[in-house]
């Protein structure tokens, strides 16, 4: 069968790697407007879910995947001064490096990759939808092949968030999932960060519109916003610096200030064409699980058009039902939690606030429950209760452990499956 895959980051890469190592015989093109080693954003979080689905997947990926991640192991959640520790842990990778190490993966099952090849106009993409039995189109939220393949083909949905964000690095070695919040004279402005390299992490910016506009951040150039926020989350930066750039590999494009798009589609495929990852479905950054959708659509796709061997249609019906399926949940839920985070004036100054909230804001243990719940169904009490114990330090030592022993028999099952394919 001839594939193309538009779009050469996480979905398409590793969809490619999926339906080669099903069926060999297949000629998978994947193409790529950027340059190979460019990519736009810092580093992503993963669970373990993700790495149990590559080793199933691709057990040699898998293990250069986990090997090149970096391990946190608690969140905090930080208001001016104050903190809440909460249990938990995951990973962190530059996406640069998790591209990388697809792309040569990629390389060695027999995948042709062109960079800075963009797949440009209609006409391009109906030469396209007839030189292949498939187009895979994997090119990203503002996807250009579903825009081009009309405006009814895939009932496509977008919808705007209302907060600014930016996504950036920092040399700051954290170690721990971390929220922090702080107070400014023109609204709350927070980050979120990871660890996701050795020697520094990414730090996700937002705050409300009004707040952005009365800091200047819409007027300042890349490095006065950048120090303007190192200002503002010294306490947290300890000196460190935030990075711009794209990824960290190419200082000719900044990183900026954006909003996030939430897409959505009736259907996921029109002729012989099928959307993947973010092209089909966004989450809130927030909910952390973007990259491992567009890689489980990855999978899915790659194993129905093994089941159907070769039946593009029946396996793109497959498809299309059971992918909107699964991530619709997903997406209702992520869509509960950016909610969430719109209101984050709100609830800070008046919901969560107490009649002792301190100067810098409300109790951080009691956000930490809210924002535990902010997908909905409230707060259950044995979560209360973990939250309430972990901020004991023997009691995290203790879950810590606990997480450890869990993670150890985990690696042990994942190197026998590894040693299963030599
Ligand atoms: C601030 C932020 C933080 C995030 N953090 C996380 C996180 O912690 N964990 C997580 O799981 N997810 C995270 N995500 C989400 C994640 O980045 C995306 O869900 C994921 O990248 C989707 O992968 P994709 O391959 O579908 O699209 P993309 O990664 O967008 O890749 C699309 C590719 O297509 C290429 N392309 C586009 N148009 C064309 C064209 N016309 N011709 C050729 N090539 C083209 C692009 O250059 C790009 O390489 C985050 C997102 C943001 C914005």
């Amino acid at each position: 069968m001839r594939i193309v895959c538009v779009g050469g980051g996480p979905a398409g890469l590793y969809f490619a790697i999926c339906a080669k190592q099903r069926d060999p015989s297949h000629e998978i093109t994947v193409m790529e407007r950027d340059p190979a080693g460019s990519t736009h954003g810092w580093g992503v979080v993963y669970w373990e879910q993700l790495i149990d689905i590559m080793y199933r997947n691709d057990p040699v990926g898998a293990q250069a995947v986990h090997d090149a991640s970096t391990l946190w192991q608690e969140q905090r959640l930080t208001i001016g001064a104050r903190t809440a520790y909460m249990p938990g842990h995951g990973y962190g990778i530059q996406r640069s490096v998790l591209l990388d190490l697809f792309t040569r993966r990629a390389r060695e099952l027999g995948v042709q990759l062109r960079h800075r090849q963009e797949m440009a106009d209609a006409a391009e993409l109906q030469a396209l939808c007839a030189e292949n039995d498939l187009v895979v189109a994997a090119d990203g939220g503002r996807s250009r092949v579903r825009r081009l393949a009309g405006p009814d083909a895939f009932g496509t949905r977008l919808e705007e968030g209302s907060n600014p964000y930016i996504w950036l690095g920092t040399d700051q070695r954290f170690t721990d999932f971390r929220f922090a919040f702080e107070r400014t004279e023109h609204g709350w402005i927070w980050f979120h960060s990871y660890p996701s390299a050795a020697d520094g992490g990414t730090c996700v910016f937002e705050c409300a519109s009004t707040t952005w506009a009365g800091l200047g951040l819409d007027r300042l150039d890349d490095a006065a916003g950048r120090e303007l926020l190192e200002t503002i989350f010294a306490r947290q930066l300890a000196g460190h610096h935030l990075l711009g750039g794209d990824g960290g590999r190419d200082a000719t494009r900044p990183a900026h200030w954006q909003r996030f798009t939430h897409v959505g589609n009736r259907s996921w495929r029109h002729d012989n064409i099928v959307l993947i990852g973010d092209a089909a479905h966004t989450t809130h950054f927030t909910f952390g699980s973007g990259t491992a959708l567009a890689m489980m659509d990855a999978v899915m796709l790659a194993r129905f058009l093994r089941q159907h061997d070769g039946d593009v249609p029946a396996a793109l019906t497959e498809f299309d039902r059971s992918g909107r399926l699964a991530v619709g949940r997903v997406q209702a839920h992520a869509r509960r939690g950016s909610d969430w985070f719109e209101r984050m004036d709100d609830l800070l100054d008046r919901e969560l606030a107490s009649p002792d909230s301190e100067q810098d804001g409300p109790d951080p243990m009691t956000v930490a429950m809210a924002m535990g719940s902010r997908h909905g169904g409230g707060i259950q009490p044995l979560r209360r209760h973990v939250l309430r114990s972990n901020q004991v330090p023997a009691v995290r030592r203790v879950y810590r452990e606990a997480s450890t022993g869990t993670r150890w028999l985990r690696d042990r099952r994942r190197a026998r499956e590894l040693a299963r394919v030599g």
